[in-house]
């Protein structure tokens, strides 16, 4: 197959930590990607993502685009067999109107659709990046079941972040369903849990921030707050399997591992680093202490009300059908706290080691 005639794929929101990963999996597995970006004026995140792999000079191209914004959707999405819609706005704490969150994520995800339905069949697949957030919250705090696909997160008991993914999931689904045969395309849903695993850059997301957070010692113990993790290159594979696999079409994929506890996660970063010279927090912070610091802190003001939950789902469907498997959380939680290290997000000490490598 010559360059030009391997499949283009539009990733929106290319700077960011997940859709980095998928671009970088995109153009190993030679395909064409372009990558939209909020300002093509900034140089760093340019040189950052032109370096991502040696592939990328010839087979990336960068264009700006914002989600808040009408602009070029239907210029950018041309030429295009693919999109994997990745960008939406996932801040640390949640904003003082809900709104700011709400409306990239749904009319953004709005814009990026009615461009691919434009495309008439150019356009085959899209694939959106959602979120547990979209299936497992808002529901009474006493029911403890598993959740799966066929669950979706009570909007009005939802965070503003968690509206955002679910809001913008739906209006996805009834968009696709509703469109005229000529405009169709297929969708297909990843529903990620949350992503750790290697940066790419010294960027920290909001869910890599509570790995740096634990080993920089920016809290002194553990609040009772959990997540099933999962790691960011298996959710960029999970993103080109669900765009690959024919009967992915129409569907959503859960794509989260174990439940871990912060606490588990400090335990095996300090197993790992102490003899490195880390002092990773591994006691646990009460409530009473966590909602003290959340006077202070509207990131821990956020994740309060799930203190003491657990999130329990289930990638069953992801590994049936895609034949998706998580790696260990323990493979997730080391990795990303190497690269942090490594990229000079977290210092050096001065008994620090590089990890082994394979070939060591
Ligand atoms: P990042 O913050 O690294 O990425 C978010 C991306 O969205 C960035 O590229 C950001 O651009 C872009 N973006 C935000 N607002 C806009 C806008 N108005 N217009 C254009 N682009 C915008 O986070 P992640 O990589 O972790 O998140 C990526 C996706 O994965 C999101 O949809 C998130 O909800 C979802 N997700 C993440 C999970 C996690 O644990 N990390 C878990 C489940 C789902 P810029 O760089 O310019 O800010």
């Amino acid at each position: 197959m010559s360059e030009e005639s391997k499949p283009l794929v539009l990733v929106t929101g290319a700077s960011g930590y997940i859709a980095g990963h998928c671009v970088i999996q995109l153009l190993e597995a030679g395909y064409r990607v372009r990558g939209t970006i909020r300002n093509l004026g900034n140089k760093k995140t340019v040189a950052r993502l032109e370096s991502l792999v040696p592939a990328a000079s010839e087979r990336l191209e960068l264009v700006q685009a914002d989600l808040a914004s009408d602009g070029n959707w239907s210029d950018l999405v041309k030429g295009c067999t693919y999109v994997l819609h990745v960008a939406s706005p996932f801040p640390a704490s949640a904003p003082d109107d809900e709104n700011d969150l709400i409306r990239p994520a749904v009319e953004g995800t709005m814009r990026v659709l009615r461009a691919c339905a434009a495309t008439r069949g150019a356009v085959k697949r899209v694939v959106l990046t959602s979120s547990v957030a979209a299936v497992a919250y808002g529901h009474p705090p006493d029911d403890h079941r598993v959740f799966t696909e066929e669950d979706w997160s009570v909007v009005e008991a939802c965070d503003p972040y968690q509206k955002s993914k679910t809001l913008a999931e739906r209006v996805a689904w009834e968009f696709a369903q509703d469109l005229a045969a000529d405009e169709r395309f297929e969708l297909s849903v990843i529903n990620p849990g949350f992503v750790a695993g290697p940066v790419v850059d010294s960027a920290v997301n909001t869910s890599v921030e509570l790995v740096r957070r634990l080993m920089t010692r920016a809290f002194p113990a553990c609040p009772k707050i959990g997540f099933a993790i999962v790691d960011v290159r298996d959710i960029a594979a999970a993103h080109i399997l669900a765009m690959t696999t024919p009967d992915a079409a129409g569907q959503r994929y859960i794509c989260a591992g174990d439940h871990y506890w912060i606490v588990d996660i400090a335990r095996i970063l300090d197993a790992e680093f102490r003899p490195l010279g880390y002092r990773v927090p591994t006691g646990n912070l009460p409530y009473s202490l966590m909602w003290l610091f959340g006077r202070f802190d509207k990131s821990v003001r956020m994740i309060l009300p799930y203190f003491g939950r657990k999130e329990m789902v289930s990638h069953a469907k992801a590994t049936a059908q895609l034949g998706w498997q998580p790696r260990p959380a323990a493979e997730t939680i080391l990795d990303t706290a190497y690269s942090l290290v490594e990229r000079g997000v977290v210092k050096r000490t001065a008994a620090y080691r590089p990890p082994p490598t394979d070939d060591a």
